[in-house]
């Protein structure tokens, strides 16, 4: 084995094909009054092109060459080896992470946007809405929409389009539109506005908005696009574990001992983790860890149940963790992890036993990203830092039992454009803190009556 820094592989070397976990974990059908929902009553949402991908339990899904061509201006992905972490941990575990940072937005959103806003040029589709949390998402699809020639329209959740200007500002220079949210632009948005005129918005608030936006256009050219959470998201990240298996195979490097990402709607953690998940279901033996922040432990403490995954109910239920549909995260700590719910293969491969979450104080959290900062050099987005706290304290416990343990984890994105978060840090005006459990309590009584998965 040698110690390079960085492994690469050739663009002849990329994957061909996707993994898809739905063939190997089987999770609840979507909900709705009339039981479970077919097909193609997601026509007004999406193309059928995904909508079928959404629904696919086939377990290798080949990769259309049209998206390779556009993966292939920033794909393969370096793996890198963290030796001046490991040396300043003194640990004696191998530590690799996936460099996800170095895509046009600077993070792994662009692999399911470009894959997202091909399928819809291919269908005839003229526009894409969505919404964005912190902005990566809606940059990374008006990258995507850019470059296939679709128009975007994004809703921002409010605190982040005030406090985030410049994500605005790339979404604008790539051709996207970009308006906070909630807005007075849809049903949604102005019956939160009635009820909560000083409303931060949040996630849930903006996906009903993005959703009315794309089902009210009476042309049905319009269709919406989600950045997490779905199967078809998920699949469309497996590009990044599969890559790591193929560059940790080059250096002859085993299987590794953990798997580690951030989980917000849990798409990066899925990328890395699903095609490792498959070893484990066939015996190896893998610790999968997805790292949530303490103040929306949708894992480590939300019940598994039916639940909308909109703050509207305009979805159907989907089965997954989740805070309740009306959770609003507290503005000082909002970010891409401040979901309600989680991706229900994710979910149900946690209630199997597949994967153990853990959940990490945001002090905590930023440390750890302030000691990777110094040490490898790239600063991560505060979200990522969830995912290093988790591989430093499991590289001390490597140290603690003197084992060589090989750690990999997900480096979904870096922090250029979040450095407000790392001002707030250095000026002490973070603290830590728990989402009350009476407060979980509180959104599950609207969930009575509602099925059970
Ligand atoms: C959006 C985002 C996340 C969280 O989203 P997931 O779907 O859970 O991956 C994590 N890291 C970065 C850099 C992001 O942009």
């Amino acid at each position: 084995m040698t110690t390079a820094r960085k492994i690469f592989l050739e663009e002849s070397e990329m994957p061909r094909q996707w993994y898809n976990l739905a063939a190997d974990v089987k999770c609840p059908p979507f909900m709705s009054p009339a039981g479970p929902v077919p097909m193609e009553a997601w026509g007004p949402v999406f193309p059928m092109n995904l909508v079928e991908q959404e629904y696919s339990t086939q377990r290798w899904i080949d990769i259309p060459e049209g998206i390779l061509a556009l993966l292939m201006r920033w794909r393969p992905a370096p793996l890198h080896r963290a030796l001046d972490l490991e040396k300043a941990l003194g640990t004696p575990a191998r530590i690799y992470y996936k460099n996800e940072s170095l895509s046009p937005a600077g993070s792994h959103k662009p692999n399911t946007a470009v894959a997202q806003a091909w399928y819809n040029k291919q269908f005839g589709t003229k526009r894409l809405t969505t919404e964005t949390g912190a902005g990566q998402w809606g940059s990374a699809l008006s990258f995507a929409c850019a470059l296939v020639g679709l128009e975007c329209k994004v809703f921002m959740v409010r605190v982040s389009f005030d406090q985030k200007p410049l994500r605005k500002l790339m979404m604008q220079t790539w051709g996207g539109t970009c308006i906070p949210s909630p807005s007075n632009e849809t049903q949604a948005g102005r019956d939160i506005l009635a009820k909560y005129p000083d409303t931060p918005g949040s996630l849930g608030i903006a996906i009903s908005e993005a959703i009315e936006a794309a089902v009210s256009d009476p042309t049905g050219l319009t269709k919406y696009s989600l950045g997490s959470v779905l199967n078809h998201v998920m699949l469309h990240q497996t590009i990044i574990g599969l890559e790591a298996k193929k560059q940790l195979d080059k250096v002859g490097e085993r299987l590794p001992d953990v798997v580690i990402g951030c989980a917000g709607g849990g798409s990066n953690f899925a990328g890395l983790s699903f095609p490792f998940v498959y070893d484990k279901i066939h015996g190896a033996d893998i610790d999968i860890i997805p790292v949530e922040p303490s103040s929306c432990p949708t894992l480590t403490k939300a019940p598994y149940v039916y639940d909308h995954g909109d703050t509207a109910r305009m979805t159907p239920l989907v089965a997954m963790h989740s805070l309740g549909h009306s959770f609003v995260p507290s503005p000082i700590h909002a970010g891409g992890l401040r979901y309600h719910g989680m991706a229900p293969l994710v979910s149900r491969a946690v209630e199997d036993g597949l994967m153990a979450p853990r959940s990490i104080q945001q002090l905590e959290c930023y440390a750890a990203g302030m000691l990777f900062a110094k040490t490898e050099g790239i600063i991560p987005a505060p979200e990522t830092t969830h995912a290093i706290a988790a591989v430093i304290q499991e590289a001390r416990k490597a140290t603690e039992e003197g084992k060589e343990k090989v750690i990999l984890f997900n480096f979904s994105g870096h922090g250029l454009m979040d450095l407000v978060g790392y001002d707030k840090y250095l000026t002490g005006q973070l603290s830590d803190y728990d989402f009350p459990d009476d407060q979980i309590a509180k959104n599950h009584e609207e969930l009575k009556g509602y099925p059970k998965p």
